[in-house]
């Protein structure tokens, strides 16, 4: 049951409409069964002096960009009423428009543009408005019978609006609605396959109402033995072919003309619902409703194979073909691209598309959801979503466009993947740091535990992985395969870096450690990664951290600096043999990097004490006289990446402030 959590002694330390008007948006914002990713919105009326002292009504709403459940007050914009009410009473009105009346008639210019439901909200004359789309009321209108059950469980307390698509022609609908049907006893509205509205005198009441409301659905789908999910039963046992997932990663940004990440869900609720047996029948309807639709597209792909892609590409061609005939104007619209957003697949459970990996986890979210409403609706007598002409409207939306045309900058690596080895400190963090800015999705790998809690994020992933172990490290590429999709970027950079021993005194054992981290480990990696890059949609690229000890090596480190030596030759080959695949492998020399681990202060001292230097001389002991950081040689490393370096592979740059021993 949705739970009613406002609080009376949070409530009471609130000040002015306001602020309660936050406090329980973010309530109902706290609930992904009432309120998901953005979806829902709230507002307040409020009457407020204007410059020239006179009182003015001014509808506070929920601005777009802001999620309920994180939202504040700056999050609501201030639109003056009166006017708002004018354009509820016009005839028509194109929701471009509406949204330029929403800005001008703002009364702080800087705030973000007004919800679509702006005019809606306006129309309702009570001072507190909510709306959410509450997965048990989209449950129930979403069934052959939706609107015999809505008008059972709410008789006259709410009015029943037939669908119509949000924008101008809905809030005018409503507006005439509640005009003509409206009593005393009237507390919301039921939008049929969209959502709810409540409203009341105060924010507790209009919230109490949305809860209590919203149980009264909840009920009834227990009553009708609509609630109970079928148990999961079906366990991930692994998967044979992780190349295939980088595969279709590949032809799906072949559709979409970006990279996209790829999350594959193998929970047992996501598998036990991919192998449904009437998976066909029950998934081949639509989204609940229609704020999921740009997220999820219409349906989901079944299958997963080029053959299913390329059938679920052409569908969606026909759809779109078909349904824009019937649009005016629909013959100027742009095609979006027609890539699925939701996979279903037998051995991954789910697996959902996104642009960033934010978005690939706001789908799976959104169809986890997706999914309990079709299991539910299915047994009050099946899954009836809206037709596909009406969602085809929604997903081609005038305002819809307006953004896609709008959306312009992108972070340089946005939608790819990039593994780095050693990443829980030093270099390796600082890369990680570097990538996630340049909006890559990062598998971080590190041999210390402490890499799993690094970074809280949906675009990170840690990995606890001794990489000299091959059974582990196998295990690390198939989970960051799951996570995002594949890999575009690697950046080798975990290595030993042991103590001064002089060739007369080194002992074999420490030789082989050596060798085994910082070569053996990375020509595994190199290995396993292969075939991988080779599908990285933009061309695979390997960076190599290797270190100024090559061209110039120093005395007591000759471990070190053979095996950074082999590995710059294995490097070199690399960049000759995987050129023909697109793959870039070049390399940095670093020098002096003090902020990592391995440089502790007692050590610092000893070394500037060894060349007669203060610390300080020390660390600046380079041409240039700069301090080297991680972060200059994470940088770097990162551009390589990017396409400023697309010409360029097999190169050696250093990062050392300029070393007159190598110069
Ligand atoms: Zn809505």
């Amino acid at each position: 049951m949705a739970s009613n959590r406002w609080s009376e002694s949070e409530a009471a330390n609130l000040n002015g409409e306001l602020e309660l008007r936050v406090y329980s948006s973010r309530l109902l914002g706290s609930d992904p069964d009432l309120v998901l990713h953005g979806g829902g919105n709230t507002s307040v009326k409020i009457s407020q002096q204007n410059l020239f002292g006179e009182e003015e009504e001014v509808l506070y709403v929920k601005g777009s960009g802001w999620d309920l459940a994180t939202i504040e007050a700056e999050g609501f914009t201030p639109i003056r009423l009166q006017p708002l009410l004018r354009l509820a009473q016009l005839e028509s009105l194109s929701d471009l428009e509406m949204v330029n009346q929403l800005k001008t008639l703002q009364t702080r210019a800087a705030a973000p543009t007004g919800s679509v439901e702006a005019i809606l909200h306006a129309a309702l004359p009570y001072p507190y408005v909510d709306h959410t789309h509450a997965d048990a009321v989209v449950t129930l209108c979403n069934t052959p019978r939706g609107r015999e059950f809505i008008e059972e469980i709410y008789g006259d307390r709410m009015i029943i609006v037939p669908y119509v698509m949000p924008g101008f022609d809905l809030a005018r609908k409503v507006a005439t609605l509640f005009q003509a049907e409206a009593d005393a006893d009237t507390i919301g509205l039921i939008l049929l396959h969209h959502g709810i509205f409540t409203f009341g005198q105060s924010a507790k009441e209009s919230y109490d109402r949305m809860i209590t409301e919203v149980n009264h659905a909840e009920q009834f789908l227990r009553q009708h033995g609509a609630w109970d999910l079928p148990e999961d039963r079906v366990v991930h046992t692994g998967y044979d072919s992780i190349h295939d997932i980088a595969r279709l990663r590949q032809q799906i940004s072949t559709l979409t003309s970006q990279p996209m990440i790829l999350r594959c869900d193998t929970s047992p609720t996501a598998l036990t619902f991919s192998q449904h047996p009437d998976l066909a029948t029950i998934t081949t309807q639509g989204p609940a409703t229609p704020d999921h639709v740009i997220r999820t597209k219409r349906l989901p792909m079944l299958g997963f194979d080029a053959a299913a892609l390329s059938a679920y590409a052409s569908a969606y061609q026909d759809y779109f073909e078909q349904c824009r005939t019937e649009v005016d104007g629909g013959e100027s619209l742009q095609m979006l691209d027609p890539a699925p957003r939701v996979i279903l697949n037998r051995q991954l459970g789910m697996i959902c598309v996104g642009k960033s990996a934010s978005e690939a986890a706001i789908v799976t979210d959104i169809y986890h959801h997706t999914r309990t409403i079709i299991q539910r609706a299915e047994k009050l007598g099946g899954w009836q979503a809206l037709s596909p002409q009406e969602i085809f409207e929604v997903e081609y939306w005038e305002l819809e466009q307006a953004k896609l045309r709008r959306s312009g900058h992108q972070r340089p690596l946005q939608g790819e993947i990039a593994w780095v080895s050693g990443a829980a400190s030093g270099i390796g963090r600082a890369c990680v740091e570097s990538l996630l800015a340049q909006g890559a999705a990062v598998v971080g790998l590190d041999i210390s535990p402490i890499i799993q809690g690094l970074f809280e994020r949906d675009d990170f992933l840690g990995i606890q992985c001794d990489i000299t172990d091959p059974d582990q490290l196998a295990t690390a590429v198939s989970k960051a395969v799951l996570a995002f999709g594949g890999v575009d970027m690697v950046i080798l950079n975990a290595g030993l870096f042991p103590g001064g021993t002089r060739i007369a005194e080194m002992d074999d054992a420490l030789w082989r450690k050596v060798m085994s981290v910082n070569v053996d480990a990375n020509l595994t990696l190199m290995r396993e990664s292969y075939p991988l890059l080779e599908l990285a949609p933009a061309g695979g690229r390997v960076v190599i951290i290797g270190s100024k000890n090559v061209p110039a090596p120093g005395p007591g480190a000759a471990a070190y600096s053979a095996s950074k030596a082999a590995l710059v030759q294995l490097a070199r080959v690399a960049a000759l043999e995987w050129a023909e695949s697109g793959i870039r492998v070049n390399t940095l020399h670093p020098d002096a990097v003090f902020d990592t681990g391995l440089w502790t202060q007692e050590v610092l001292e000893a070394r500037a004490n060894h060349y007669g230097l203060s610390v300080a001389d020390y660390k600046v002991r380079n041409l240039l006289k700069r301090e080297i950081r991680s972060r200059d040689v994470a940088e770097l490393a990162t551009a390589l990446c990017t396409p400023l370096f697309a010409a360029t592979t097999g190169a050696q740059i250093p990062v050392d402030g300029g070393s007159e021993r190598v110069i």
